[in-house]
């Protein structure tokens, strides 16, 4: 294993990938915004798992970023991603070039209904509209048989679940378990900005996260649980909890008040320590799960 090759064009992506297929090889594709780290790694690794060959595709897209949101602040360099990318069995780095993503006559909007309704389009309205229409051009280029999305951005992969059964793409879905460091804290391209205090900070995320999840399904009631968990957050210094919402694993329907009896839910998260947002979530596994 050594340091893939880069693309950047559709011509050059295709041809290689064509090549592939000519030769029976199947590919897995993981789309990104750079700035890489051990989540994104892990990603590929699962990537490796389920195809011969593999495709990483850095592209921050400003389609998913509202004008008030960080798309110039949000951290890029190339020669760092191609390094890290180096001996993680990815075969190919597919680059596009800003221009050519979106072109100045592009009309077509993507919109996934329900799943992607409420918890993040709450605070960021057009996420997903951007993440829909990307998700479905990068798809378009590459065209694998496995696509990997991480569930540290739960609503998205269940969103992106949606939008290729609907859409009938020809692609494989595949969800990938976060990757946190050593004191919890999932990884984020975004942790960077993070200094000493936030990360101090932000590293009680899990934990309390955790805790909310196991009273709930030790059978404390839901929205009383969430209420202490967001006082325990606010407590530790987050700033802001946009929300900490108990929901159905695959529709995202919310479960709001009650005792959970028993069937799987996940919890998710979306807090602000030190002007960054971290996002995480964790399963709530029922009392019948919690027993294997
Ligand atoms: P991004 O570059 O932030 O758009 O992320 C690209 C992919 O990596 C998405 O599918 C994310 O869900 C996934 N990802 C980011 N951070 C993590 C993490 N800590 N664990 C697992 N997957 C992740």
């Amino acid at each position: 294993m050594s340091t893939p090759e880069i693309v950047r064009t559709q011509h050059d992506l295709r041809g290689q990938v064509r090549e592939w297929r000519g030769c029976d090889l199947s590919v897995a594709y993981v789309p990104t915004m750079g700035a890489l780290h051990g989540g994104h790694l892990s990603l590929v690794k699962l990537a490796g798992q389920h195809a011969h060959k593999v495709v990483v595709s850095i592209f921050v897209n400003p389609a998913q970023f509202a004008p008030d949101e960080d798309f110039e602040a949000y951290p890029r360099d190339e020669a760092a991603d191609m390094a890290r990318l180096a001996s993680t069995g990815c075969d190919l780095v597919y680059v596009p070039r800003p221009g050519s993503m979106y072109k100045a006559h592009h009309a077509t909007r993507i919109k996934v209904g329900r799943v992607a309704d409420g918890l993040e389009t709450d605070h960021r309205p057009t996420f997903f509209e951007g993440v829909a229409l990307v998700v479905t051009k990068l798809l378009n280029r590459v065209m694998p048989d496995y696509v990997i999305f991480g569930e540290k951005d739960y609503q998205q992969l269940a969103a992106i679940r949606r939008l290729v059964e609907d859409l009938d793409m020809p692609v494989k879905v595949i969800g990938a378990p976060i990757a946190r460091d050593e004191h919890g804290l999932a990884l984020s391209s975004r942790n960077v900005h993070l200094d000493e205090d936030g990360l101090v900070i932000a590293r009680q995320l899990n934990g309390i996260m955790h805790t909310c999840a196991e009273r709930i399904r030790m059978g404390h009631e839901v929205a009383r649980a969430t209420a202490q968990a967001k006082t325990g957050l606010l407590a530790a210094g987050f700033s802001g909890v946009d929300y900490i919402r108990v929901a159905d694993p695959d529709t995202l329907e919310p479960v709001l008040h009650g005792h959970v009896q028993g069937q799987p839910l996940r919890l998710l998260v979306a807090a602000r320590c030190k002007g960054v947002r971290l996002l995480d979530n964790c399963a709530v596994r029922g009392l019948a799960d919690a027993q294997g």
